[in-house]
């Protein structure tokens, strides 16, 4: 493989019980929407299921149907609201689905199909849900009818935010949330997302935790102390030079080298998912060392400037570290979350799962699950 995302699975089962004790014991819902963050959601959900995981967080319908064609027969919310045709096969797939407006829940009655539903309230977030004044009317409304009402949530906006402002809004949604803990005889009872988990973990009486991108070790502002680092981008070195004379080097001449620099091609672009804006500004790691991106980062290939260091020891395909350790840093050099680093990554970079250090699963476009 030219390109790989490794996954280290024992980080990952680390994780889960570090997530657990942050959020003192509440259930957690791993939340694998996007395919797992890009990490692959059917073998992620395999791999948190054997560790006690029952209950799965997705965006669509059809990222849940797709685990369950891959047989994975845990509990599935699909989280991102409902459309009125997609009720039928929610039933078939035995889902559940989160319903937003008194539209969806009247739609949901008339089908009478008996699909579990979790009420989604609106605290701030300002996306989808209810108000919270319409909760209650809501929830007369599906007893009336006899609907499967499993759950209640709501999401934060700003819970992975430190500053002052954000963390006062982040507690008032909690406050305002409150009154939905109080209600009996709902199974699940949910708020706190990977941002809420740490600084949050604590929250009161909601009795399961929707954990997203902290299941890697990661969020929003950065790596977590306590964590382990789930996932790297690698990649290999494909072509090596010696500048016989000052060169342009990539798309557009963005890039001057000098007579006698090693310039190394990498085989990794933006059609892997990293991303064009590192052109000329990021950097990545051959044998321990630094090497600056040199003009522009290509659809399949980019070019790095090779320090004395390594010049004697770089090869042929060799490894090297496209985003590792400073996966948060890179995220920032180019202005952009570390979510849309991870989900971005694209299906023909391979996804190698370790165990014990070495590969366990490998799964890339020849060898599928
Ligand atoms: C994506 C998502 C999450 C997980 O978010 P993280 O920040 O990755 O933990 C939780 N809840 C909802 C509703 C989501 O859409």
């Amino acid at each position: 493989m030219r390109t790989w995302a490794e996954i280290d699975l024992d980080s990952l089962a680390y994780n889960i019980k570090k997530i657990k004790k942050l959020s003192h014991n509440k259930e957690i819902m791993a939340i694998i929407k996007a395919d797992a963050y890009g990490m692959g959601a059917v073998t992620i959900a395999r791999e948190l299921s054997n560790l006690g995981i029952n209950i799965f967080g997705v965006s669509s319908l059809e990222e849940a149907i797709e685990l369950r064609n891959y047989s994975v027969t845990d509990d599935i919310l699909i989280l991102a609201g409902m459309y009125e045709e997609e009720l039928e096969l929610a039933k078939r797939y035995n889902l559940q689905i989160t319903v937003t407006n008194f539209d969806q829940l009247e739609q949901v009655a008339q089908k009478d199909l008996d699909i579990p539903i979790h009420i989604k309230v609106d605290t701030g977030m300002g996306r989808v849900g209810f108000n919270p004044g319409d909760v209650k009317s809501a929830l007369k409304f599906a007893k009336e009818k006899n609907l499967n009402i499993i759950g209640i949530y709501s999401h934060l906006s700003v819970a992975d935010e430190s500053n002052e402002e954000s963390i006062e809004y982040t507690k008032k949604q909690l406050e305002k949330f409150k009154e939905f803990e109080k209600i009996e005889n709902i199974k699940y009872i949910h708020i706190l997302n990977s941002g809420g988990i740490l600084k949050f973990g604590e929250n009161r009486k909601d009795n399961l935790v929707r954990s997203g991108i902290i299941l890697y070790g990661v969020y929003g502002e950065g790596l977590i102390e306590g964590l382990k680092r789930v996932f790297t981008l690698k990649s290999k070195v494909l072509f090596i030079k010696t500048l016989e004379e000052d060169s342009d080097i990539s798309y557009g001449r963005t890039a001057k080298a000098k007579k006698g620099e090693m310039i190394a091609t990498i085989s990794v672009g933006y059609a892997d998912g990293f991303r064009r804006e590192f052109s000329n500004v990021g950097d990545v790691e051959i044998h321990g060392i630094k090497c600056p991106i040199v003009g522009k980062v290509c659809m399949d290939m980019l070019m790095v400037k090779i320090p004395k260091e390594i010049k004697e020891k770089i090869e042929i395909g060799d490894e090297v570290i496209v985003m590792g350790e400073d996966i948060f840093e890179k995220s920032k050099l180019i202005n952009i979350s570390i979510y849309e680093l991870f989900t971005g990554l694209s299906r023909r970079v391979g996804r190698v799962y370790l165990k014990h250090g070495v590969p366990h699963i490998v799964n890339n476009l020849i060898g599928k699950i």
